[in-house]
């Protein structure tokens, strides 16, 4: 019998009241692997109706008591890990040691979120003898959090740790291509951890139908989009209606920066990292590669013989797997034609990989552009594959110039040994990540979020516990 994915709401799996299926395929083979349902705006009510009935309960609970559950979830999580390292590997098609590494990092959410709930505090303002002033954070209520296919869980994880440890229930609809592992954590977390039924439903189905439909649910008082750019904009339209709170995590088109001071072998391998990891279907990737004039054909060398050493691959130890959707296979294959029109050749790469242990599957294979300027296609479009773009640049200035000139800013790297030359240029970079000697850098303690385009609020670390809460002041006459 083919297996299902159905929603999980109130604590149960049910049937999309649509009654509708769809076929969802193994990417490393591109056959069937099952049915995800394909729920309605009804479906939406029926969960949105179930977490405002759990949420009171939940919102009352000492922080201490939230904090305790979820620790808990991420302890089952870690114990469960190898059901889902399975599932997310299955369906996203990420090598099963890339997935291993992001299920400490899912866990460690829960922890750090069940433990600093404990210490989110107001203020007391100073307003003179006569009145005693305070703030304190309310939870929103019911938050949607709707969530992109490139790593699943991860994305869930930090937005729904914090909202839940700050007393909110959530409605989340992960993306219809990858909705398997986070239905089997919530399902985990109510009848392992003891999450109160209601708390965290998960509402699966196409973003189409569900994202407005959640958004117009009045009583739905919060949503956190992760994901592209026109589904946020529509998003983004709905919620000015009614005066939505937005949290937006969109795309980007990464600058990398490799001044002529830098360890040039590891930053080639950083650099080759930086546009592959996932198969380039990274948000922060760091697609456009700058390279100082003077170090550029010297550093290309260096990172064509990192990238020709990529092994893909459906197996644990792969390099890279193959690309998640059918759709994004095909947008990322465009783009070949595209760098063509524009007169450029690829340095390594350029095609779709077949044969051998790859069979049918989606695989591309990493490919770098050299001679790239930033006004063209493949600069300035978000490609969400493993495509690089190399861009020679002068100097610091001609830098920042070429980083900063892009509709998008959600991180940039900087490889240099001049200490000032880096907070100089960290300074005028406008992205809201910036690693330094390294490419990645995503702890749960550091804010994360984007400029420009890339979207507005922040997830991760202590901030993302505003994301999730209202501020209220208090004012007592004594
Ligand atoms: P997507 O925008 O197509 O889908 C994201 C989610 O939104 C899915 O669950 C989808 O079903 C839903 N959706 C689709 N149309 C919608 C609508 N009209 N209203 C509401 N929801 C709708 O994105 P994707 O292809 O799943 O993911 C890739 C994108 O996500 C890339 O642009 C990537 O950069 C971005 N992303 C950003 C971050 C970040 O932290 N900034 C992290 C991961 C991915």
């Amino acid at each position: 019998m083919i297996e299902k994915t159905m929603s999980y709401i109130g604590g149960r799996s049910v049937e999309p009241l649509t009654g509708h299926y769809a076929s969802k395929v193994d990417p490393r083979t591109n056959l069937k692997i099952k049915d995800v349902a394909n729920s309605g705006a009804e479906d939406v009510d029926a969960a949105v109706a179930s977490a405002v009935a759990a949420q009171a309960e939940w919102r009352d609970k000492r922080p201490s008591e939230r904090g305790r559950i979820l620790v808990e979830m991420a302890r089952i999580l870690r114990q469960k890990r190898r059901d889902i390292v399975e599932i997310e590997s299955i369906e996203t098609g990420k090598p099963g040691r890339e997935m291993d590494q992001l299920l400490d990092l899912v866990a460690q959410y829960f922890e750090f979120y069940g433990g600093i709930v404990n210490v989110m505090d107001g203020d007391i303002i100073n307003v003179g003898p006569d009145y005693h002033v305070y703030t304190r954070r309310d939870p929103f209520g019911v938050i949607g959090v709707i969530l992109p296919w490139n790593a699943p869980l991860h994305q869930a994880a930090r937005a729904i740790a914090p909202a839940l440890a700050t007393g909110n229930a959530v409605i989340a609809k992960p993306s219809e291509h990858t909705s398997g592992s986070l239905v089997a954590f919530a399902k985990m977390a109510v009848e392992e951890a003891g999450l109160p039924p209601g708390v965290l439903n998960v509402i699966v189905g196409k973003g189409s139908a569900i994202g407005p439909a959640l958004a117009s649910n009045l009583d739905v008082k919060k949503i956190s989009f992760t994901g592209g750019l026109k589904a946020g904009q529509e998003l983004g339209r709905i919620a000015a209606e009614r005066i939505l709170p937005l949290t937006l995590e969109l795309g980007g088109k990464s600058a990398n920066i490799v001044f002529d001071d830098a360890d040039l072998d590891v930053a080639a391998k950083g650099a080759t990292a930086a546009f592959t990891w996932n198969s380039g279907q990274w948000c922060a990737a760091g697609s456009r590669l700058l390279v100082q004039r003077n170090i550029h054909d010297r550093f290309v060398a260096k990172l064509i013989e990192n990238v020709s050493r990529l092994r893909l691959g459906p197996d644990y130890d792969a390099s890279n797997g193959p690309i998640t959707t059918a759709a994004q296979f095909e947008k990322i294959k465009s783009f070949f034609a595209i760098a063509e029109r524009d007169g450029l050749k690829p340095a390594i790469g350029g095609r779709a990989a077949t044969g051998g242990e790859l069979g049918d599957g989606s695989y591309i294979e990493p490919t770098v552009y050299t001679n790239v300027t930033n006004d063209m296609e493949i600069a300035r479009e978000e490609i969400f594959g493993p495509i690089l773009s190399v861009i020679a640049f002068d100097d610091e200035a001609d830098a920042i110039r070429i980083a900063n000139d892009s509709e998008m800013g959600l991180a940039a790297g900087i490889w240099s040994r001049d200490i000032g030359r880096v907070h100089r240029v960290a300074g005028r970079l406008e992205a809201g990540r910036i690693v330094v000697n390294e490419y990645g850098g995503g702890f749960v303690q550091n804010p994360c979020g984007g400029f420009k385009a890339s979207g507005y609020g922040r997830e991760q670390g202590i901030d993302a516990l505003a994301e999730y809460t209202q501020l209220k002041s208090v004012i007592i006459r004594l």
